[in-house]
């Protein structure tokens, strides 16, 4: 007879979650969506295109904005590279559909996100915003099929149909945004809801479903770096007037790729010391 069940790393003990803390995190998603449906559209910040850095390099116009993207492809290279050999294993079979749209959102972001930012405007912020979407998606397909417990039969299964209606999700929210900015009336809910529900369910889950010591602090690092990444962005000018060598959005990509380097960090710690029973599945035969 072969079980499958989910073992803690630090305490050994099988997973059990209250059924009210299970429901939580679909209460408090369903209470965001909530919120945004009753304050009503959100539009892009009226000079959201126009960014502090004006430096060029080799020709490069902003080249500040445009190269500090780089670091999200080869973030992904190395995800990619660390990761995808292992997809079968039972360390990660469950979240690799999801981490992989999250790799491949990452590595498009890098191209989508200096293609805008050679001449920002409204039209070329589709390739910027699209593969950041999908990139969220995948991150939360990822961790949700990590921490949900796993049934008997392929583990792996739902997520797969998991991320692809996240993904398509994450592509009709930007469209929705582009087809209501060219009506004059811009509206970012449906691609914003993409940006906070990670931020609230991935610690959620984890708590809930007591995740690996390794995968908490990973996440709750990239977590910070991500908050300090939004608020570079915020402070662009500021940061360009008074640094002066670098500019906040500049700033903001650096930081949100290292809260990246620290997801795939937590990721590639399963198999740092492999044949250690560090993960989260364990398949017992008797
Ligand atoms: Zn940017």
């Amino acid at each position: 007879m072969q079980t499958t069940f989910r073992l803690d790393e630090l305490t050994g003990s099988e997973r059990h979650a209250k059924p009210w803390m299970k429901v939580t995190p679909a209460i408090i998603t369903i209470g965001i969506i909530a919120a945004f449906a009753v304050h009503g559209r959100i539009a892009q910040p009226a000079h959201y295109n126009d960014f502090a850095d004006q430096s060029a390099l080799f020709g490069i116009p902003h080249a500040g904005d445009v190269l500090s993207n780089a670091g999200f492809a080869l973030v992904a290279i190395w995800g990619w590279l660390a990761l995808r050999p292992h997809r079968s294993s039972d360390r990660l079979r469950a979240g690799w559909p999801g981490y992989r749209l999250f790799l491949i959102g990452l590595f498009l972001t890098a191209f989508g996100s200096a293609y805008f930012h050679l001449a920002p405007g409204n039209g070329r912020l589709t390739w910027d915003m699209l593969p950041i979407a999908l990139a969220g998606a995948g991150l939360l397909v990822g961790v949700r099929g990590d921490t949900q417990p796993v049934s008997k039969t392929n583990p792996g299964s739902k997520t797969n149909i998991e991320a692809i209606l996240l993904g398509l999700y994450a592509a009709a929210s930007v469209a929705w945004w582009v087809l209501t900015d060219r009506h004059g009336a811009g509206d970012l809910r449906p691609y914003l809801l993409l940006q906070v529900l990670p931020l609230i369910l991935i610690p959620l889950w984890q708590s809930i479903y007591r995740a690996p010591r390794t995968d908490r602090i990973a996440f709750a690092a990239a977590m910070a770096l991500y908050v300090l990444a939004k608020l570079a962005e915020v402070l662009d000018h500021p940061i360009a007037d008074t640094l002066g060598f670098v500019s906040g959005h500049t700033l903001k990509h650096l930081l949100a790729t290292a809260a990246t380097a620290a997801i795939v960090w937590g990721l590639t710690r399963r198999f740092a010391g492999d044949g250690r029973p560090t993960a989260y599945t364990c398949t017992i035969s008797e």
